[in-house]
């Protein structure tokens, strides 16, 4: 497969045309950005493990039957994926109360939800990603009452296999980012799925083993990225 010409470039990834129509390649940057972008540094090995924690998520959730973009690794730090038409929503799944939410609804981080609870952002970089109600993703005619209530299905259950997976590997899953694009009319699960994307805590002793390391500057950030990928491919 030869590598053509950069299509997209986010904080965090690009996404390459390829000779193929029907495939691009998804390359993860060493980036890591925060608060809007307004942090930034260049963290040496951060692509190389998002890759591969991506990687086996994806496989997990793949062999679970989720319809997910992944194909294949191809690199250290390229996935070959497939080619969607992008839908400019973030579904967020919450177990726990922490980040944003906290914050606006000035409840107290570690709160459980169950059932967990399913948010939907707009993805605009330039108006901040607001959060959305379900009648706003409708009106502003981003998907169909059909397809919110698919995507809230898959989000679930995505929460529902990795939470299981985790919790095998001592970790808590407290929220998690998706992003979901059309193929053929069917909704498909596209992005990553990473320790950038998601918050993961140890179970035993509630270590922070995700981005919050970098937003709030703890250190140790490489260290447990390369923990989360040990837990994940064991
Ligand atoms: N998240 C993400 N990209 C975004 C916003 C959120 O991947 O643009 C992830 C974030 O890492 C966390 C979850 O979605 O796992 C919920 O994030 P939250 O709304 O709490 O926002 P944040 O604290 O990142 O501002």
């Amino acid at each position: 497969m030869k590598k053509l010409k950069p299509l997209y470039e986010g904080k965090a990834k690009i996404l390459w045309e390829t000779d193929d129509p029907r495939h691009m390649i998804q390359e993860f940057k060493n980036d890591a950005t925060a608060f809007d972008g307004t942090k930034h540094e260049k963290i040496e090995g951060k692509g190389v493990l998002n890759n591969r924690i991506s990687s086996h998520l994806f496989g997990l959730l793949r062999d679970k039957g989720v319809r997910t973009h992944f194909v294949d690794k191809l690199s250290d730090n390229e996935m070959i994926v497939e080619r969607l038409e992008r839908l400019p929503v973030e579904v967020v799944v919450r177990n726990v109360a922490a980040g944003s939410m906290v914050k606006r609804l000035g409840i107290e981080a570690g709160r459980k939800f169950v059932p967990p609870v399913v948010e939907f952002y707009l993805k605009d970089d330039a108006l901040h990603d607001p959060i959305l109600s379900e009648e706003h993703v409708r009106a502003l005619g981003l998907a169909t009452e059909e397809q919110i209530a698919e995507l809230k299905r898959r989000a679930l259950e995505v929460n529902t296999i990795m939470g299981e997976f985790l919790r095998e590997r001592n970790i808590v899953l407290v929220d998690f980012k998706l992003e979901f694009g059309l193929k053929d009319g069917e909704l498909v699960l596209g992005d990553e799925i990473s320790p950038d994307t998601c918050r993961f805590h140890d179970a035993s002793t509630g270590e922070i083993m995700d981005k919050d390391r970098f937003r709030q500057d703890l250190g140790g950030f490489i260290e447990a990225y390369n923990e989360v990928l040990n837990r994940v491919s064991s």
